[in-house]
């Protein structure tokens, strides 16, 4: 049973930020600019704190600029969205983040299109989804430029082969399905969406190829959905509660273990696809001030 092969986004993320060094210090020699993020967080949801913490940090090791913004969790609507323009008028600020989910009295599709396009480094404002539709993208949503980075990283072209993509998020599943399939180099994929209503996901899921796992549902991607040699791509990120001292342990939407010699790659869960979202944020930030000069 040949053995399968790790993809790690670690390895990947660190290309990625010695490749911006010298772009971020031209920013800096020939606009004195240093990239900057607003990360806005409302409430005290223990995910989402740790998302933006692990973001921010990244911008401040790389010499950035970021603030994070904490918003109690009863603020209105209004409130946060005078918040979000009052940064979009700050220089200081060239993208801007909403850490998702929203509380549940604040409409999370107002709050996006709130941002204006320029600062949206997510890549989610309808605008930005647009042009990534119809093949001219400014910013790409972070988590599938992530993959495909990984992809082109390692030497694996999606062109010609079948790619099916799990879940259909505006922030994961369908960009991804977009990028897999659009006509350039290392895309050209053949590519399938699934969803809750897909009936008989494994008779689809053993026609992949490449196999992109964003579900949120904790390693329900085994052995019986898989056909051998496929490349496997687990966005999931799931806390389940265990016996450590944090409670919890951080699982993929894939049964790792599982998938162990039938697989010829596979992202581990964490160490995958995590760190390329936070790379691909920080390269979105500074393709965000370089915009301004160009
Ligand atoms: P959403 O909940 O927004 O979307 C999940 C999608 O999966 C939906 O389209 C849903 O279908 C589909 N789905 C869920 N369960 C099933 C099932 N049993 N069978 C078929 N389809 C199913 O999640 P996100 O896209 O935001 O995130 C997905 C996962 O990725 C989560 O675990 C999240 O934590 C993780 N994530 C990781 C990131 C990273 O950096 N690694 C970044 C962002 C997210 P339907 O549309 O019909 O409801």
């Amino acid at each position: 049973m040949a053995e399968t092969n790790i993809l790690s986004g670690k390895v990947v993320s660190d290309a990625v930020y010695a490749a911006l060094e010298d772009r971020i210090k031209a920013l800096s020699d020939n606009h004195s600019a240093v990239p900057g993020l607003a990360a806005v967080i409302i409430g005290e949801d223990p995910a989402s704190e740790v998302y933006v913490r692990n973001k921010t940090r990244r911008f401040r090791n790389m010499n950035l600029h970021s603030e994070t913004i904490r918003l109690p969790e009863e603020t209105s609507q209004e409130e946060l969205l005078s918040t979000i323009r009052t940064l979009n008028h700050d220089p200081v600020f060239h993208g801007i983040l909403v850490q998702l989910p929203l509380p549940k009295h604040i409409d999370t599709d107002v709050v996006i299109n709130a941002i204006i396009p320029e600062k949206d480094v997510d890549g989610f404002h309808p605008e930005n989804l647009g042009r990534l539709t119809a093949g001219k993208p400014r910013f790409i949503p972070c988590t599938p430029k992530g993959i495909m980075r990984i992809l082109e990283h390692s030497h694996i072209d999606p062109s010609g082969k079948h790619a099916v993509v799990l879940g259909r998020s505006n922030i994961v599943g369908r960009p991804m399905s977009i990028l897999l399939s659009q006509k350039q180099a290392y895309s050209n994929a053949t590519t399938t969406i699934c969803h809750s209503g897909t009936s008989d996901l494994r008779v689809i899921t053993k026609q992949a190829d490449i196999l992109v796992a964003a579900l949120g549902a904790p390693e329900m991607i085994d052995d019986s959905y898989i056909k051998e040699d496929v490349i496997i791509i687990d966005v999931g990120i799931n806390r389940v509660p265990d016996d450590s001292e944090k409670g919890y342990k951080l699982v993929g939407d894939v049964n790792f273990d599982s998938v162990q010699g039938i697989a010829q790659s596979i992202t581990p869960v964490p160490g995958g696809v995590g760190p390329m979202t936070i790379a691909m944020l920080v390269e979105n930030t500074v393709e965000a001030a370089e915009s301004l000069y160009a």
